[in-house]
C-alpha cells in the first residue's frame, strides 16, 4: 500500500477546506489538501449574498450574537456563536490581506448588505451577488503558489485511518494513504439530499459519513434550512437561488392576487413557512418575488441568470418556492473545530458548533468557515502524529459511499421536509441510505417545533428541549440513535 505523509491532511476546496489550508500554512504545517471535484462543485462557489460581520459604526458584535440567538430560536449555543461573531471583523480583515476585494461605497469603505434576520446592514460581499465566486478564485489561487501546500485534485476520500481512538489520516479512492498528525474534513453539506435543493449534486454528506464511520460524534442532523426564494423553473435552472439580499434591497413576496403576505426580512425559517403556506392555500407551484424596483446592476450575476432562464427580473415576476439549502447539523465539534475523535477536525457547513441553534441566520455561514477554519488550523498545526508505519498498520475504516436514488430524495422531501411527522419519519428510517436514516432518527427523536424542524404532530416548541442538541454517536458505539445532550 502507498503511503504518502503529511502533517495536516484537509479535505474539500470550498471556502472552509482553502481557508483553513492557508492559516495552517502560516502557521508552519506541511498541508495537503484532497479536493473531489473543480472549483464550481462547491456550495462556496455559487454563495452570492455574503458573509455576516459587524464592521460598521452603528454595529457591534454584541447585536451580531443577539440576532443570531433570536434566529436560532432557543437552541444557539452561545459560545460558540459569540465566537463568530466576536471574530468576525478580524476574518473580513484577513481576507481583504489575502487580496479579497469586497465591494465598496464611494468613500471607499465596505459596502454592506442587509438580510433577513440581521437588524443592521453587515453582510460583506464581492461582485455583486458573486461573493462565493470571487473568494474561491482568489483563494486557491493562493492555495495553488503556496509551497507548503500540496493540492489533490480530483482525489476521492473514502475512508478514515484510526487506531485506538485516534485518527491517523486518510484513505484516498486510488488505494493511497494520506497518514498525517491532524485530518480536517471541510467536505459541505448535506442539503442535495432532498429532492429539491439549491446545492451542487455532490453536497451530499460524504463527510458526515465517514466520520461516523471512523467513530465520531454527529449531531443536529434534523436541522436543515430551506431556503424560501428558488427558482421554479422545471425545465430550466430549476432550485437556482435568489439571494435574500434582493429583498434587503426591496424586492417582494406576493400571492396569486398581488399582495404581500409575510415581512420579506424576517428569519429564514419564518418566511419559507409563509411561501409553503401559501402554495398548500391556493395549491400553486410557486409564489412570486417582484424585483422590478430592484436595481439590477447590484445583482448582475443573479439578473444574468433570470435571464437565461428567459425570466427578465426587470418587467417579470419571478416564479419561487422553497428548497432544502443548508444543514445546520454536522461533525459535532467544539470552538476549535475539534471533533469527539482524537486527531480529527471538522470546519464548515459539515461541522456543527451548534453556533446556528435551529435555524441559520444569512450569511453566518461564510464566516463560520473563516473564523472556525483559523481555529482549526491553529490547533490541528500543532498535533503531533504517527509515522507512515503506524498508520499504513491501522484500522480501515472503509465502506462503500452509499449510493443515493432518486427515491430516497423524493421520500427525504416529503417525509422531512418544511412540515413532518411521525408517520413519516418512522418510514423513513428504514430507507436504505445510511445517512438519510439517520436524520429520520434525530427528527423523530426531536419531539417539538423549532426553527426549520416542524412537527405536525408535534406543533409547540418545548421550552425543556432549550439549548439541547441532538447527538448520533459514532457507527462502533452500538448506540447509533440520536440522544439528547445539554451542550454549554
Ligand atoms: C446557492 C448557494 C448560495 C449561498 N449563499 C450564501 C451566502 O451568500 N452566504 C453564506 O454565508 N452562505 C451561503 N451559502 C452557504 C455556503 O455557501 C456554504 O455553507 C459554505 O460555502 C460551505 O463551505 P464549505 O467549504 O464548508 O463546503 P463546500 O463549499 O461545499 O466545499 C466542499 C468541498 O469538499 C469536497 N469534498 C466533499 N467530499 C469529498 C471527499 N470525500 N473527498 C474529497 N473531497 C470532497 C468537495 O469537492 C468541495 O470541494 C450558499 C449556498 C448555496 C448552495
Amino acid at each position: 500500500m502507498a503511503v504518502r505523509e503529511t502533517q495536516v491532511a484537509i479535505v474539500g476546496a470550498g471556502a472552509a477546506g482553502l481557508y483553513t489550508a492557508l492559516s495552517a500554512a502560516r502557521e508552519g504545517a506541511r498541508v495537503t489538501l484532497v479536493s473531489a471535484t473543480p472549483l464550481a462543485g462547491s456550495s462556496s462557489y455559487w454563495a452570492q449574498g455574503g458573509l455576516a460581520a459587524a464592521v460598521s459604526d452603528d454595529d457591534s458584535p454584541e447585536r451580531h450574537l443577539g440576532d443570531t440567538i433570536a434566529a436560532g430560536r432557543g437552541a444557539v449555543r452561545e459560545s460558540a456563536a459569540r465566537v463568530l461573531c466576536e471574530e468576525a471583523p478580524q476574518a473580513v480583515e484577513d481576507l481583504q490581506r489575502l487580496g479579497v476585494r469586497f465591494d465598496a461605497d464611494r468613500r471607499g469603505r465596505l459596502a454592506l448588505g442587509l438580510e433577513g434576520g440581521h437588524s443592521r446592514r453587515r453582510i460583506v460581499h464581492a461582485g455583486g451577488a458573486a461573493t462565493g465566486r470571487r473568494l474561491i478564485r482568489q483563494l486557491s489561487a493562493l492555495v495553488a503558489e503556496d509551497e507548503r501546500i500540496e493540492v489533490l485534485e480530483g482525489r476521492r476520500v473514502i475512508g478514515m485511518v484510526s487506531a485506538e481512538g485516534r485518527c491517523h489520516g486518510l484513505h484516498l479512492d486510488d488505494g493511497e494513504v494520506l497518514a498525517s498528525c491532524a485530518v480536517v474534513l471541510a467536505t459541505g453539506g448535506a442539503a442535495a439530499l432532498w429532492a429539491r435543493t439549491t446545492n451542487p449534486a455532490g453536497a451530499v454528506g460524504g463527510g458526515l459519513l465517514l466520520a461516523h464511520h471512523a467513530g465520531a460524534t454527529l449531531a443536529d442532523l434534523e436541522l436543515v434550512q430551506f431556503h424560501p426564494t428558488a427558482v421554479v423553473a422545471p425545465n430550466g435552472p430549476d432550485g437556482f437561488l435568489v439571494t435574500e439580499a434582493v429583498r434587503g434591497e426591496g424586492a417582494r413576496l406576493l400571492d396569486a392576487a398581488g399582495e404581500r403576505f409575510v415581512d420579506e426580512l424576517a428569519p429564514r425559517d419564518e418566511v419559507a413557512r409563509a411561501v409553503q403556506r401559501q402554495m398548500a392555500l391556493t395549491g400553486a407551484r410557486a409564489v412570486h418575488l417582484d424585483m422590478r424596483d430592484v436595481d439590477p446592476a447590484l445583482f448582475p450575476n443573479v439578473v444574468s441568470a433570470l435571464r437565461q432562464a428567459g425570466i427578465d427580473p426587470e418587467r417579470e415576476l419571478v416564479p419561487i418556492a422553497p428548497a432544502a439549502h443548508y444543514v445546520m447539523g454536522g461533525i459535532a465539534t467544539d470552538a476549535h473545530g475539534r471533533a469527539s475523535l482524537a486527531g480529527l477536525y471538522a470546519v464548515g457547513e459539515c461541522s456543527c458548533t451548534g453556533l446556528h441553534g435551529a435555524n441559520r441566520l444569512a450569511s453566518n455561514s461564510l464566516t463560520e468557515c473563516f473564523v472556525f477554519g483559523a481555529r482549526a488550523a491553529r490547533s490541528a498545526a500543532s498535533e503531533a502524529g504517527p509515522d507512515a508505519a503506524t498508520a499504513s498498520g491501522a484500522n480501515r475504516a472503509i465502506e462503500p459511499p452509499p449510493t443515493l436514488t432518486e427515491e430516497s430524495r423524493a421520500a427525504l422531501w416529503s417525509d422531512a421536509g418544511l412540515e413532518r411527522d411521525g408517520a413519516g419519519l418512522r418510514a423513513l428510517s428504514g430507507d436504505p441510505h445510511p445517512l438519510v436514516r439517520l436524520i429520520a432518527h434525530s427528527a423523530l427523536a426531536r419531539t417539538e417545533s423549532r426553527g426549520a424542524h416542524q412537527r405536525r404532530d408535534f406543533p409547540e416548541l418545548d421550552h425543556a428541549l432549550d439549548g439541547m442538541h441532538l447527538a448520533v454517536r459514532g457507527a462502533n458505539d452500538q448506540s447509533p440513535e440520536a440522544m439528547l445532550q445539554k451542550w454549554v
